[in-house]
């Protein structure tokens, strides 16, 4: 069993916890001592560790979790402590030969199941097949000793690290020994260390530097502090330096707990030319292997700072849902197409609720033919029944109505395939008006047979002139479309189908709401969903998404994309642990609704805590927390 389990995902980055007593330690923060007869420094553990690797002096390393006595006391419990590890320490050569390299792996891997723990891996080694033995085996923590040397070539760094860190298991942690400028802790966070140590602080002290949040500053000049090393008589430096990165570990830790490293490493990454650069890259050549691991389930704010929010995971993840899940719905024969708004959701702004006024004037009837899309960045589009979700009500952009040439192009492309799957007589009615909207629908116009009818293109959309052409429109419209037999919908039953098609995958929704469904209970509370007198699901509140109770999701189960192989026809207690699960699908993201599947019998519905891509390779654990249960009859 390893030492770590995940409670938490957030694309690489984690929040890694002990695997038995679920208490947090990662991200986290390793004190090290300077020992004197070194040069430089060297982590420790407080217990004696022995360097097995070779004849180097044997010196007593020790490596201690920055965590209180008390607690560590309940956390590394006997049969736990990392006691006798491997070491490969810190002094030792920066190249190690490849017969070196084999023979510590081959001392490593001899050594007994509970010593296990700790492998050093070095940079030319990451792709080498061998590690493949190390991840069959224990291993829980691998330090990265001479990592750092990528830290002039930002690129390659995260390259390397996305892809040594896709190919570990997610319980598996990674420490990043050696001085590191905390300014570097969110973006190493985001692409998967785990683990800092306060070397840092022992250095810029040793040289007079007064490290604050944002800069350094020399030690005879530098912004006030009222922190209690600054306040002790002599000051003492390092305990201020250290307390400056843990406060910075204590901020990624915070951030990954509600969702928002991504917004954080966006900020931080502005600071240095190199690291925006590097995000952009990732984004383009990685950004699968990162959108596969964010969850999308989540209340988080979605603030977006610049051109890098365009690709963003849980963004594309947005877009790429719309473009292979957003089916509209049968009788639609009119697209509006409609503008943003500041305030979420879009229906209960002044301005949307001025467009509902000009739509209601074309009569009721309007209803069961309309399908309205706002069109908007970085989402590019969203239909009206998933305004709700995440993250469609949860983002803000600085400045509306600049769109850049990627957004345009991704919109547009973007709306062009949700078009193309309404029905052949559709007509689209544009109600956007100014620059970049102009140049989004030209390029609908350009490649698109259904026709485009302009109601907003002299004046602005909420203009009288504007409002009153809308109205027009869509009554002469509607008219073409009177002879056709339509069946009414109600726009609960179209938005849970749109809701259940975007969350569990296409087709589902129809199956789960054929007819009309009641809603009782009314946002801030979560809406509870009645069909056919029989309460079948719950509609969260908070992320806009559904929970469905076990006996309804046997209706969708051979479809719907959230199952999770279990080995067992029951789940005992109240998680899912890796040793059970046969297979999960790899479209699960951490946090999902998804379903424990036996033998094609729903057992039980759960929350994932990793991705289903890591489920997958990890071998103990919990990977998901029981929701309900179906009750079985013994
Ligand atoms: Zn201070």
């Amino acid at each position: 069993m390893r030492f770590f389990q995940p409670l938490q995902q957030f694309g690489f980055g984690r929040i890694l916890a002990e695997t038995r007593t679920h208490f947090p330690l990662s991200p986290g923060l390793i004190s090290i001592e300077k020992p004197e007869s070194i040069n430089g420094y060297s982590a420790y553990f407080d217990f004696p560790l022995i360097p097995d690797f070779s004849s180097k002096d044997l010196v007593d390393l020790k490596l201690v979790w920055n965590i209180s006595d008390s607690k560590k006391e309940r956390t590394l419990f006997e049969s736990h402590q990392l006691s006798l590890q491997p070491y490969y320490p810190s002094y030792a050569p920066e190249q190690i030969s490849k017969k070196d390299y084999e023979k510590y792996l081959e001392n490593f891997l001899s050594l007994p199941n509970l010593e296990k723990q700790i492998f050093v891996l070095p940079l030319n080694h990451y792709e080498s097949n061998k590690i493949d033995k190390i991840l069959e085996s224990d291993c829980s923590l691998i330090i990265l000793n001479d990592l750092k040397k990528l830290f002039t070539n930002q690129r390659k760094l995260a390259e390397r690290m996305t892809k040594l860190r896709n190919k570990l298991s997610p319980d598996i942690g990674l420490y990043l020994p050696g001085s590191v400028s905390p300014a570097f802790y969110s973006f190493l966070s985001y692409i998967g260390i785990d683990f800092f140590d306060n070397s840092f602080a022992y250095k810029i002290s040793e040289n007079g530097i007064f490290l604050t949040e944002d800069g350094v500053f020399p030690i005879d000049n530098h912004p006030p502090c009222f922190c209690s090393h600054c306040s002790s008589t002599p000051k003492n430096i390092f305990g201020h330096n250290e307390q400056v990165l843990k406060n910075a570990v204590a901020r990624v830790d915070f951030a990954l707990n509600n969702g928002t490293l991504r917004t954080m490493v966006e900020q931080d990454v502005h600071r240095n030319i190199t690291f925006a650069a590097t995000l952009r890259h990732l984004d383009k050549i990685y950004g699968e292997l990162f959108r596969k691991r964010t969850p999308l389930v989540s209340s988080a704010q979605v603030r977006c700072v610049g051109e890098e929010s365009l690709f963003r995971p849980v963004v594309s993840e947005f877009r790429e849902r719309i473009k292979e899940r957003f089916r509209p719905y049968s009788d639609s024969r009119i697209v509006l197409l409609l503008p943003c708004s500041a305030k979420k959701p879009y229906s209960q702004s002044r301005t949307h609720l001025m467009f509902r006024n000009a739509m209601k004037k074309a009569g009721s009837s309007i209803f069961s033919l309309l399908s309205e899309l706002i069109v908007t960045s970085p989402l590019s589009v969203v239909p009206r029944e998933l305004e709700n979700i995440y993250p469609a009500r949860f983002y803000d952009i600085p400045v509306a109505g600049n769109w850049s040439e990627n957004e345009i192009k991704i919109t547009s492309n973007l709306l062009l395939d949700v078009l193309s799957h309404y029905h052949k007589d559709s007509i689209i009615i544009n109600h956007l008006h100014g620059h970049g909207y102009e140049d989004i629908v030209e390029k609908v116009r350009k490649n698109t047979t259904l026709n485009v009818i302009d109601t907003s293109n002299k004046a602005p959309t909420t203009s009288h002139e504007s409002l009153k052409e809308l109205s027009n429109v869509l009554a002469t419209t509607q008219e073409e479309f009177l002879s056709n037999q339509f069946t009414k919908v109600n726009s609960n039953t179209k938005k849970l189908r749109a809701i259940s098609d975007f969350q569990f995958g296409p087709g589902t929704g129809q199956i789960l709401f054929p007819s009309k469904v009641k809603l009782k209970g009314k946002y801030p509370r979560s809406p509870q969903i009645f069909r056919d007198g029989q309460h079948i699901a719950t509609m969260h509140a908070s992320t806009g998404f559904l929970s469905i109770f076990p006996a309804y999701v046997e209706d969708i189960s051979n479809i719907s994309l959230n199952k999770l192989q279990f080995g067992a026809n029951y789940v005992s207690g109240s998680n899912v642990y890796a040793p059970g699960c046969l297979n999960a699908d790899e479209r699960i993201l951490p946090e999902d609704e998804i379903f424990v599947v036996h033998e094609n019998q729903v057992i039980a519905t759960a929350r994932a805590l990793v991705s289903g891509l890591d489920m997958n390779k990890m071998t103990s654990g919990k990977v998901a927390e029981v929701k309900k249960k179906l009750k079985v009859n013994k």
